[in-house]
């Protein structure tokens, strides 16, 4: 076993993320065959201008950055006041992500849990960090409900991919990949009730748990996967990754295959193909992303799912300069690894 528990890796996890996120992002609703009409037969091989820029981000980072705020939080807080609820830690940091997209949530916020839900933490100060990138209904109607949901008292039906494309830093907060399950599952709850919602977004945390561990793409995938056959409700996300490594192994590799998987707006697809454009990217962290991104569907969800993948795996070192330079939020996203690799990556100990 190789461990991971590296800053390189830390970095490589959040920088990768963002980097599919950011070559899907000008793709997200466009379908293959203007993909192909605008950009060639290979489809998105680099940025391109969307929201206004290079290299910007979407909802997809945003919130795995406030994933990472809200355990960095947490973490701290256990440090000098004892036991902290980690979720309830990250269900704060969604309502402050919630505050950006919706300023005026900040009186309702105020009331219902005092200033320190908006104050708290730092990237409410990062005005990119609110600009809208097409952010998705399911996470802002959930939060602006007031209920917090679990996986035990589902807040609605909703299975999109809102939970599974911001579960990233779960997985390198907690070294037991059946703890990064749960808590994976739990941090999607607070938002997507149906299990394929949250399942989802369990497996993907305990896979990059097992990555950071040390474990290979294949081994890290097989123990996700044997988790996820413990838990109720988990028939569909099975099928979906069982899809995914169907393909894996007859070698297919194509936009064409990575659709029969799915399209992505729904988790266990992003998961599955996401899960399908790692392990066909065979050690190339450019090839992974841009066959996650060039497809009809979700492009910089499982841009960004992939890109978590394979940068957890690889390293911040082994992602292509010129995508890391141009960039959104670079600086902040490298900082706030580094965050989280100070809490939860010198001390194996997780909250
Ligand atoms: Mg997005």
């Amino acid at each position: 076993m190789n461990d991971r528990r590296t800053l390189d890796h830390f970095t490589g996890c959040l920088i990768g993320g963002a980097v599919g996120d950011a070559l899907g992002a000008p793709i997200e609703f466009t379908r293959l065959p203007r993909i192909r009409m605008l950009y060639g037969e290979q489809g998105v091989t680099d940025y391109d201008t969307a929201y206004g820029r290079r290299g910007a981000i979407t909802d997809d980072t945003q919130m795995t950055l406030f994933t990472a705020e809200g355990l960095i939080l947490s973490k701290a807080r256990q440090e000098y006041a004892g036991p902290d609820n980690i979720v309830l830690a990250v269900y704060h940091a969604y309502l402050r992500w919630l505050y950006t997209q919706d300023a005026q949530i900040q009186k309702r916020l105020i009331k219902g849990y005092g200033t320190c839900s908006i104050v708290d933490g730092v990237l409410t100060g990062y005005k990119e960090l609110h600009c809208k990138r097409a952010p998705g209904n399911t996470c802002l109607s959930a939060l602006r409900s007031g209920n917090i949901g679990n996986t035990g008292s589902p807040i609605n039906n909703s299975k999109g991919c809102g939970g599974v494309m911001r579960t990233a830093p779960v997985g390198l907060a907690f070294p037991d990949a059946e703890e990064a399950f749960d808590v994976g599952c739990e941090c999607a709850a607070l938002t997507h009730g149906h299990p394929s919602g949250y399942l989802a977004s369990g497996a993907a945390a305990a896979l990059i748990a097992d990555i950071i561990a040390g474990a290979s793409l294949e081994d890290a995938v097989d123990n996700a996967v044997r988790i996820l056959k413990t838990r109720r409700g988990m028939e569909e996300c099975l099928r979906a990754v069982e899809t995914a490594l169907e393909y894996v192994s007859k070698g297919e590799e194509s936009p064409e295959t990575i659709e029969k998987i799915g399209a992505g707006w729904l988790a266990e697809e992003a998961l599955a193909m996401s899960i399908y454009a790692a392990m066909i990217a065979g050690g190339d962290f450019s090839k992974g992303v841009l066959l996650a991104v060039n497809h009809s569907g979700d492009s910089d969800s499982t841009g960004a799912v992939t890109g978590n993948f394979l940068g957890a795996l690889y390293g911040v070192g082994r992602i292509p300069e010129k995508w890391k330079e141009e960039l959104e939020l670079n600086d902040v996203i490298t900082e706030i690894s580094f965050d989280l690799f100070e809490r939860f990556g010198m001390n194996i100990s997780a909250v």
